[in-house]
């Protein structure tokens, strides 16, 4: 399979190299070679897929909506007929293993597509009776979207941004993160074979400085951004002096609580999958893992034993299930958060060092009595790293889970009913989890509070962010002006 791209951006239908931007390689995270090299979007490519947008928006806006909807839909079933291919170019992209990538990847993608394209049709207006006369809504589409994604997810954030922005009759300009820029080039690919007009979803490459030209365009109407606090500060700013839409899905630092009468089982596999699933390297992780002190013990001990089932070979070997950071920048950001954890007296159960192998490795790893105010509790450090902190009392430990700037997600583990939906309640965060962790099906709305962002996506929710409702009064009899 060859990873090189056929050029570095898809624009208007076909893929369009300009050697004169700046070159990016790309590299396998799993060893560090170099497999493919792009270039960033110079101001030519930036121009030339907004333009190719602005038209491809207009015919596009123009079909029914059923004709819009099976398009997506025929990109979702081509996505899922090359999901091993598509999977091992992920997994080349991310290092995330293919055990990961064949499961979650263009997979949920798919689903946003075939999701988005069955209510394609279903967007309307409504009418609205007043009296004699009345108003009526039409949902309309916003223009050209621009998406920018983070590099944890590259085919499914192109996807969860691209799908439901073209059911609502927008063409799509996107800019994947500058360390994974391969994944979204095929799906905009694939949106092309299954019947879009040239044009409709576009994808050019580069670092934050292509991201910013996008954002202060005024050919665009809306930024969904997924990426980090600082980042989403910026795009927010940017994108305001032109009052454009904005989507912000950004980092967390998020809760997950189990109480003393959890299933330890199922909470030491909910705070697995919340904290080392794609190496840690999830928004919506529960690395804050607050464990009642009466079964702490107990939780370790289950923790310790099922992480030694970890298997961290060749990413591309199905039997491994854990992969290495993106990149050695990453690597390198996770490592000096683990030695501060070291420093500031959290007690290391498990991991904290690197495999001998090349590529960008970090064993999974787990601390104890871990403080609220300690620079691991506090940051989001995006990798194999958790959090284990004590706590008694329920009030103090929602109070506790809350005293955070972020509000992405949260988790409770208990068998007591009323107690999970009283803890969820309270809890300040967009998306939440009862006696599970980081679900994200495409029918549940997905998003944050607080620093986290604002918007959703996902769900019908996602469409109220990707259109806008014209409204009209219908008049039936005489004017009555006082003059
Ligand atoms: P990042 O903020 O460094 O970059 C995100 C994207 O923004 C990249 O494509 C980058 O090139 C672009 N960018 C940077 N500066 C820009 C600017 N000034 N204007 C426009 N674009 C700019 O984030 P990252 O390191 O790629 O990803 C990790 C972060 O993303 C974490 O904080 C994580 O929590 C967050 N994230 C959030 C979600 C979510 O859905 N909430 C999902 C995945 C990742």
């Amino acid at each position: 399979m060859t990873l090189q791209p056929t050029a570095s951006h898809f624009i208007d239908g076909q893929y369009v190299e300009d050697t004169a931007g700046d070159p990016i390689d790309v590299i396998y995270p799993a060893t560090g070679e170099v497999i493919a090299r792009v270039h960033a979007a110079t101001p030519a490519i930036i121009d030339r897929a907004l333009e190719a947008a602005t038209r491809a928006q207009a015919e596009w806006a123009a079909l029914s909506g059923t004709e819009r909807g099976r398009v997506l839909r025929r990109a979702a079933d081509i996505i899922r007929a090359r999901n091993h291919d598509l999977s091992v170019l992920e997994t080349h992209d991310t290092g995330k293993p293919y055990q990961e990538t064949i499961a979650v990847d263009a997979t949920s993608g798919a689903d946003a597509l075939e999701y988005f394209g069955g209510m394609a049709a279903t967007l309307t207006g409504q009418h609205i009776p007043l009296g004699e006369d009345w108003a009526y809504t039409v949902r309309e589409p916003l223009g050209v979207c621009v998406g920018i994604g983070a590099w944890n997810y590259p085919t499914q954030i192109i996807c969860w941004k691209t799908a439901p922005a073209l059911a609502c009759g927008n063409a799509m300009v996107f800019k994947p993160s500058e360390t994974t820029p391969l994944c979204a080039l095929k799906v905009a690919e694939i949106l092309m074979e299954a019947g879009a007009p040239a044009g409709l979803c576009n994808v050019i490459q580069g670092r934050g400085e292509v991201g910013a030209a996008l954002v202060t365009d005024d050919r665009v109407a809306k930024v969904s951004l997924t990426g980090s606090v600082p980042t989403g500060r910026k795009v927010y700013a940017a994108a305001a002096q032109s009052i454009k839409n904005v989507t912000m899905e950004l980092g967390g630092k998020s809760p997950l609580i189990i109480f003393d009468d959890a299933d330890i089982e199922d909470a030491v596999g909910g705070a697995i999958l919340g904290n080392f699933y794609s190496s840690g390297q999830v928004c919506s992780n529960g690395t804050r893992v607050f464990v009642h002190t009466d079964i702490k013990d107990a939780f370790l001990t289950r923790l310790s034993a099922r992480l030694s089932d970890v298997v961290m070979g060749d990413p591309l070997d199905e039997a491994t299930n854990f992969g290495p950071m993106v990149s050695e920048a990453q690597r390198d950001i996770v490592e000096r958060y683990i030695a501060k954890g070291q420093a500031e007296g959290a007690r290391l159960i498990c991991g904290g060092d690197r495999p001998e192998k090349p590529g960008f490795w970090i064993n999974p790893t787990v601390f104890a009595d871990v403080t609220d105010g300690m620079t691991i509790a506090t940051d989001e450090i995006f990798g194999p790293v958790m959090c284990v902190l004590d706590f008694i009392d329920e009030a103090d430990v929602i109070a506790r889970a809350n005293a955070t700037e972020f509000g992405l997600s949260a988790g409770v583990f208990t068998r007591d009913i009323s107690r999970a939906h009283r803890a969820i309640a309270q809890l300040q965060a967009g998306t939440c989890f009862i006696n599970s962790y980081n679900d994200a099906p495409v029918e549940m709305p997905f998003g944050g509070s607080k620093l986290s962002g604002v918007g959703r996506e996902n769900a019908s929710a996602a469409i109220e962010h990707y259109s806008q409702l014209k409204s009209v009064y219908v008049r039936m009899g005489r004017v009555d002006a006082p003059y």
